[in-house]
């Protein structure tokens, strides 16, 4: 699914001198890399603070503990997503609720969140799936309507660009009142082991979370609150220094290949390619609007998993994300759920199929996945 040695290859001399560097200083914690990659991102964001930790599943409970928010606090978020996005919610106390995400675009719902705000709701966690943002106009207007906030999970979109009805653009992740990321290696920003971040325009929040992720430390040795320790390591930082200044040329290379997966699909009905719904509602360079984390395709009267079994024995990898909905997995159930209200999410568990997608991809492989794709479907 992705090519991670190949794209080392290109990078080798600065992710080894980086490392290198990290080695010889002997600085493994909270070195100058760390430091540099803070500013390096909040640069590339145009976000006032960045705050870098462990993963990308730490970013979204540490953001959450920052906001304040108590057991029996009710946090909406999207049934189709990886549980990281639920998970942290449930460990610390507060109420998961669970709602439905739009056909084209797999993004959570508006009217979903609409329909499942109660007197308890106080966050909304956007997942930008796949590389496309949520719709964070509509979700930003709600959450000042019911005075809620807004934690969006970046974790597959560091790079994409969100462009609002008014014209305005914001990288994905600056636009809610704070958001996660993760740098796991095959993220579309990926270091070479673990690796997250939290990132936030709001002064108050970033100070609170600094100490948070430092054992709830603000001055040494004085634990004003309950924190964690969640620390982006220096040999982390080092690589991810080395990959951001690439990362806008990572994305248009995703961008690239998903014009051409989508070309070659355009006449199948059996197939449906993603929809970019923000900026020009094309893939396009100018807008940034999609970083294809993945490249995800409905298939539509098919036998979806035979496909999948047909592109391994072919030596095409591929993934179905997700393949059961957060819903109905046992840690999750909860009674006051109902299953008309996730008529997409389990349509979608059945079509999705995720492609590879990775910033090496030849036109002979994109040929290749292509065509075995076509055959199956339409035979
Ligand atoms: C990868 C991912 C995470 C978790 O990141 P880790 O660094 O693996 O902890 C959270 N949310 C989403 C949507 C992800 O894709």
């Amino acid at each position: 699914m992705v090519d991670l040695k190949g794209q080392y290859e290109g990078i080798k001399d600065q992710v080894n001198t980086s490392i290198l560097d990290v080695i010889e200083s002997t600085a493994f914690i909270n070195g100058p890399q760390v430091h540099a990659f803070q500013k390096n991102l909040e640069t590339y964001l145009n976000v006032k603070h960045v705050i870098p930790c462990a993963n990308g599943t730490d970013a979204l409970q540490i953001a959450m503990m920052g906001l304040g928010l108590k057991p029996g606090d009710e946090v909406i978020t999207a049934d189709f997503t990886f549980a990281a996005t639920v998970e942290v919610i449930a460990l610390l106390g507060l109420t998961p609720v669970l709602v439905d995400v739009e056909p084209d675009t797999f993004n959570i719902d508006v009217e979903a969140i609409k329909n499942a705000i109660t007197e308890n709701t106080k966050a909304i966690v956007p997942v930008h799936l796949f590389g496309q943002c949520a719709n964070m106009d509509a979700i930003m207007e709600i959450a000042e309507v019911h005075n809620l906030f807004v934690i969006e999970d970046n974790a597959q979109a560091i790079g994409a660009t969100y462009t609002s009805a008014n014209g305005s653009k914001a990288k994905a992740g600056t636009i809610g009142h704070v958001s996660s990321t993760s740098f796991f290696p095959s993220k579309n920003l990926g270091c070479y082991g673990d690796g997250g971040a939290i990132f936030t325009n709001d002064d108050n929040l970033a100070h609170i979370i600094r100490g948070v992720v430092n054992h709830g430390m603000y001055e040494r040795y004085h634990h004003d609150v309950v924190g964690v320790n969640s620390r982006l390591d220096s040999i982390q930082a080092a690589v991810l220094n080395a990959k951001l200044p690439n990362l806008d040329t990572y994305n248009n290379t995703r961008r690239d290949a998903a014009r051409k997966y989508n070309a070659a699909f355009a006449k199948h009905t059996k197939i449906v390619t993603p929809k970019t719904v923000n900026g020009c509602g094309q893939i396009c360079d100018t807008c940034d609007c999609h970083v294809f984390h993945q490249y995800t395709l409905k298939i539509l009267d098919c036998d979806r998993d035979a496909l999948v079994k047909h592109l391994g024995e072919q030596g095409i990898p591929c993934g179905v994300y997700y393949p059961i909905p957060l819903h109905k997995q046992k840690a999750y159930v909860d009674a006051r759920y109902n299953e008309k209200d996730f008529a997409v999410t389990n349509q979608l568990i059945k079509e999705v199929i995720s492609l590879p997608m990775h910033t090496e991809l030849d036109d002979e492989q994109i040929e290749f996945i292509t065509s075995t794709v076509i055959k199956f479907v339409n035979a």
